[in-house]
């Protein structure tokens, strides 16, 4: 796929969680991309990279999901309606839908999943999916009602673990062995997927080599 440089108008801002705002763009220009891959956002030359949240079935239409962080993100989260803005992409790997699917995500790491989700809609595709989706507490969860609503259907389960909430439904503490095979009945089934901050990768990436389950 070409990677390119093109121009987005932004389209809306939603805010999603107290410090997560979902940035939806029209592509001014011709642009291909892959359920998983992400691009760079450009501001002012600078450049920063973002996964993709929705699925390319819909044409020139892009969504990011971000969190705010630091400087880069703080500019983008003051971007109004209207404004255009360059990004560069598609870059990293496309999700492949040939098997069933397991994500171990924490955070934004969220967004290739959803991105995921939405091409399976889209495609009217029926893989089995598996996720567990960390966060810090409850308020932190991006879109839980519509993950929640989605796990109503029979081959979408997804367990959340909090690592600074206790709370009833909810794992508490951050990803372990225990947590993945009890959750999971026949987890070498699934191909692994893993999106979150590198220290979170790296850990989980380590339990599944250990599990010897199979990582994208
Ligand atoms: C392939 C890829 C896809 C990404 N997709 C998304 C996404 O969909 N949504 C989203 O909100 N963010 C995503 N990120 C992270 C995003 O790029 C950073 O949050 C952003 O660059 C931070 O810029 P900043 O100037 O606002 O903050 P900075 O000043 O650069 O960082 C502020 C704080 O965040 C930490 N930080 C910065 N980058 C990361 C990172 N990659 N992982 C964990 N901690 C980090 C820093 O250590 C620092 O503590 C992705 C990163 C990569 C590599």
């Amino acid at each position: 796929m070409v990677i390119k440089e093109v121009k987005a108008k932004i389209i809306d801002i939603v805010n999603e969680t107290h410090n997560v705002k979902a940035i939806k763009l029209k592509i001014l220009e011709d642009f291909e991309f892959k359920p998983g891959q992400y691009c760079m956002i450009i501001l002012n030359e600078t450049q920063k990279p973002f996964s993709i949240a929705s699925s390319p079935g819909k044409k020139r239409y892009i969504e990011f999901v971000i969190k705010e962080v630091g400087e880069f993100t703080r500019k983008i989260f003051n971007l109004k309606k209207d404004d255009v803005i360059k990004i560069k992409g598609p870059l990293g790997k496309e999700i492949k839908f040939d098997k069933d699917l397991a994500f171990i995500v924490a955070g934004s790491g969220i967004t290739p999943l959803l991105s995921a989700i939405n091409f399976m809609q889209d495609k009217n595709l029926k893989n089995n999916v598996f996720a567990i989706y960390s966060n810090r507490t409850k308020e932190d969860i991006i879109h839980e009602d519509k993950l929640n609503e989605l796990s109503k259907n029979d081959n979408f389960k997804i367990v959340y673990t909090l690592t600074r909430e206790n709370k009833e439904g909810y794992e508490f503490g951050h990803i372990t062995k225990n947590m993945i095979l009890k959750h999971v009945e026949n987890p070498k089934d699934f191909l692994w997927h893993v999106y979150g901050s590198p220290e979170m990768i790296g850990d989980v990436r380590t339990i599944l080599k250990e599990l010897e389950l199979e990582v994208f």
